[in-house]
């Protein structure tokens, strides 16, 4: 049965969805990757030189905030040199996604839509993406479960936030469809309550996948649980670790409890899937095909092997709205120029993100920072909320501290009920309080939390 799953999900329902129905060029480009990962550095140089020249050009000649921002350079002189051309662009701020979103984007005939983040600097961005980067961003995604030497249509579990009524309706019926063509099961990320995670764990237990796919602290306290309890457990094959910082205690446990390895993935919204170990673990390798990143010191100066800095990310193919240098948020350890494995991408050692805590339940179990991302950034957000924090004073006592963005004022606070019944549905009962504030102070190390959690402080 397993196996005829497979078979279905990656010879029938992924063909057909991709290029039949969609008809994006997915499977090509992850046949030509599947090449081409093995190529020499200087193969794969030349080819990113190539996709960067056109990218620079394409963004000087029709995007009008790049035009404007590099005076002096021309289309023909960033194609003849693109990397010194690109260190000549100014690093792309979150704010200048919100301030310049028009000048930022270009018309083009190729299928764009909105998209929307939290993002680690705790400001919603809107930005805009194209058919092609999606194509890419899919095979990206394809490649990267290879890595992690999951086959292609393989049993999945996805530990994953799901926005809303995963139980019932017509949404809930599509996903379940959806789910079986797939050869996947969702579990619900956004409910881990004590007894939501027995269940989970049992789920698991019982469908042993090929891969379990989750946020890092989502799998995280639910391998605290499977050892706390003594659950029996068993995946076959791998973990993927694919939102969120994992951190080595982290992998620790998670390894430990399910018993098996895992692949730390590093991706976001605004630009796709950029990096993912390969079974080496050596760090995480940046697939050149689609992204360059840059690691930088305060100056904006490239850093060593081993040392720390910014991340700034280049996508070559979303024309339609390119994010060039963008300041992610994130840092990350420039990792070895060369993988044991002989892939050409470079390596990040580690991607240093946010920590984030918990909100704690009555019952023992959490509620993770990306249900508020969700719920309070996006979900109930018409953008009068600048930044948020949840603060959990004490298990029956959550203040909800509210900056509106520039001119919202008290508008901010306009669904303050509707969430509030939100947070009360996955934390149980408790006192809720918003505050509206101008500011909001980030970590010593420059972050933005989401949550906060003093009880965790006192302990
Ligand atoms: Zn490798």
């Amino acid at each position: 049965m397993m196996d005829v799953r497979r078979i279905l999900a990656s010879r029938i329902v992924d063909p057909v969805l991709w290029k039949i129905v969609k008809r994006y060029p997915v499977f090509d480009r992850l046949s030509e990757w599947r090449q081409r990962q093995w190529d020499t550095a200087a193969a794969l140089e030349a080819r990113q030189a190539r996709a960067l020249g056109a990218l620079l050009g394409h963004a000087l000649a029709r995007v009008p905030y790049y035009a404007e921002r590099v005076p002096g350079l021309t289309p023909e002189g960033a194609a003849a040199a693109p990397g010194d051309s690109l260190a000549r662009f100014p690093v792309l701020e979150k704010r200048d996604l919100i301030l310049h979103a028009d000048s930022l984007t270009c018309e083009m005939d190729r299928g764009s839509y909105w998209n929307l983040t939290g993002g680690s600097t705790g400001e919603p961005v809107r930005f805009r993406q194209d058919v092609v980067y999606q194509t890419h961003a899919l095979a990206t995604t394809m490649l990267f479960y290879e890595w992690a030497g999951v086959p292609h249509g393989a049993s999945h579990i996805k530990l994953w936030g799901a926005p809303r009524d995963l139980g019932s309706g017509r949404v809930a019926r599509r996903r379940r469809l959806a789910d079986w063509l797939f050869n996947r099961i969702t579990l619900d990320a956004f409910d881990m309550s004590e007894q939501t995670m027995r269940r989970y764990a049992e789920t698991i237990a019982r469908s042993r996948p090929a891969c379990l796919e989750g946020y890092a602290d989502a799998l995280y306290e639910l391998a605290v649980r499977v050892e706390r309890h003594g659950l029996p457990m068993s995946v076959p094959g791998a973990i993927v670790s694919s939102a969120g910082t994992l951190l080595p205690h982290m992998r620790e446990r998670i390894e430990s409890a399910f018993g098996t390895e895992v692949f730390d993935r590093y991706g976001t919204r605004e630009v796709g899937n950029v990096a993912a170990e390969c079974d080496r673990h050596e760090g995480l390798h940046v697939l050149g095909e689609t992204t360059i990143v840059e690691v930088v010191d305060e100056d904006g100066r490239a850093v060593s092997e081993g040392e720390e800095g910014e991340i700034l990310v280049t996508n070559l193919h979303n024309y339609t709205m390119p994010l060039i240098r963008y300041r992610i948020g994130d840092r990350a350890v420039r990792g070895a120029d060369r993988c044991s494995c002989g892939r050409p991408y470079p390596l990040l050692e580690r991607v240093v993100g946010r920590s984030e805590s918990c909100v704690r339940r009555r019952d023992g179990g959490v509620v993770l920072s990306e249900f508020f991302i969700h719920v309070i950034g996006v979900e109930y957000n018409d953008g009068s909320i600048g930044r948020f924090q949840v603060v959990q004073e004490a298990l029956d006592r959550i203040t909800v501290v509210i900056v509106p963005s520039e001119g919202a004022g008290e508008r901010a606070l306009a669904r303050e009920d509707e969430i509030r019944a939100r947070i009360q549905q996955m934390v149980g009962d408790c006192e809720i309080s918003f505050v509206l504030a101008d500011h909001i102070d980030p970590t010593p190390t420059g972050k933005h939390m989401y949550v906060v959690n003093k009880m965790e402080e006192r302990e």
